[in-house]
């Protein structure tokens, strides 16, 4: 059996195409060129195209499943044919800081939705901006989150999601429903129906199989966030395993038994089947250590830094004020003095004091309730510095490792690998 995974992630999509046994057997990169926002669906759907008619014909013709991952509360509302009605909203935009008060008026106290960049957010806010055009026909209209809309493109069934995408549009995981206080709100437009990642939607479409050279019966099954499929390839698979990605920001996910939520201090919990994965996000990170220093520094400079030596340099590296986890505080100060002439101490001030804030957030999850941590797994572009990681198993108190698999697209083909 063939499964293939796609993913659609912050400046490029990949998919990665895996036999039952867990084996890569090919992969396809795409990297997104226009800039045009307006533009992004027909983007997103060339790369879609783009990726799938680079893998070799003879295994296309083979794939049995496909599953599409994309960033988190990137939305958009389309037609009852499927057509985009507005310019999307990606993950990142904040416009949605416009909605807070209604936002925090309909949703119950510290809900994960209530955020600027949540996609219940962004549907507020597309209510309020697009009032004439938008109420007019709101039964028509389907709010949509990126890998729904990509997934429809080739299963041809609107109005389908996963519960890891509807988290934040403040869909009920543990109950598996949308709440009361948000079917009742007015002019609602479609609602996806929401399944469990990995549950089958459908088969390609006939058009979509004859341009491809799919086989019949080929399913694509529900999909899920980019970094969940980054979790899903670590290999982390029982509680107390974590998965912290050292890419521009600083995301942890622990695997537990219980679910944990704090907004106040930027926690909450993806359904993960019977477990939890419970995490939080932290401002700083990668994005802070290249605007000091090109890769290739932070490759040799953390080759001089002696990993057994604590370095005293206490700072909050962020590149402007605020943070969302472990301290949830929007006006939180970088703090990045004092700077040593020396760019080695520099930077293992700056490496040891992310390992005390990644400490500190597993910290908090576990006293939050979380499953206790066993060992970590590290994804994202610091994964490969050794010393860094040396640094953090002294704050963790934990083994640290290298996740199997670097790709979230290789995440996702093992979703569309499991039989449900
Ligand atoms: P994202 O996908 O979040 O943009 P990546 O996972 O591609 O990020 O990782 C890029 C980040 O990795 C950069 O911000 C860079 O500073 C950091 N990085 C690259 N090389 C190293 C290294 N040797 N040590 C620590 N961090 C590194």
């Amino acid at each position: 059996m063939i499964s293939l995974g796609i993913d659609f992630g912050t400046s490029g999509a990949r998919a990665v195409a895996i036999d039952a046994a867990g084996k890569t057997l090919a992969e396809a990169k795409h990297v997104f060129t226009g800039s045009k926002l307006a533009t992004a669906p027909a983007q997103w759907e060339t790369g879609l195209f783009c990726l799938l008619e680079q893998l070799p014909l003879e295994l296309r013709q083979k794939i049995e499943a496909i599953a599409i991952d994309g960033t988190s509360s990137t939305v958009l509302l389309c037609d009852a044919t499927g057509n985009p009605i507005v310019t999307p909203l990606l993950y990142n935009d904040d416009r949605g800081i416009a909605v807070m008060d209604e936002l925090r008026a309909i949703a119950p106290p510290h809900h994960v939705a209530i955020g600027a960049t949540s996609s219940l957010a962004k549907l507020l806010w597309w209510q309020k901006a697009c009032r004439g055009a938008y109420l007019c026909a709101p039964t028509k209209i389907y709010f949509l989150h990126q890998a729904d809309w990509l997934s429809f493109l080739l299963h041809g069934q609107l109005g389908v999601s996963d519960y890891h995408n509807a988290l934040k549009l403040g869909y009920d995981v543990e109950r598996l429903c949308y709440p009361d206080w948000l079917l009742k709100l007015p002019a609602l437009p479609n609602l996806p129906q929401i399944l469990a990642p990995g549950t089958p939607v459908g088969e390609v479409t006939a058009e979509v199989r004859s341009r491809l050279g799919l086989p019949q019966g080929c399913v694509v099954r529900a999909g899920t966030t980019d970094s969940i499929a980054a979790f899903l390839a670590s290999g982390a698979n029982s509680p107390g395993e974590a998965v912290t990605s050292l890419g521009s920001t600083l995301v942890l996910k622990l695997l537990s038994r219980t679910r944990v939520e704090d907004a106040r201090s930027g926690v909450y919990s993806h359904r993960l089947g019977d477990l939890w994965l419970a995490g939080g996000a932290s401002n700083t990170g990668g994005a802070v250590l290249r605007h000091f220093f090109t890769d290739a520094e932070l490759e040799t400079l953390s080759g001089e830094i002696d990993p057994n030596y604590e370095s005293p340099l206490d700072y909050y590296p962020l590149l402007k004020a605020g943070d969302r986890f472990p301290i949830n505080d929007p006006h939180l100060p970088p703090r990045l003095e004092p700077r040593p002439e020396n760019p080695v101490e520099f930077l293992h001030g700056l490496l040891e004091s992310m390992a005390r804030i990644e400490a500190r957030g597993y910290q908090l999850l576990q006293q939050l309730g979380a499953t206790p941590l066993r060992c970590v797994y590290t994804a994202g572009g610091g994964a490969k510095n050794a010393i860094w990681s040396q640094i953090r198993a002294r704050h963790l108190g934990v083994p640290v490792a290298q996740s199997a698999q670097a790709e979230a697209a290789y995440g996702t083909a093992l979703l569309a690998q499991m039989s449900c």
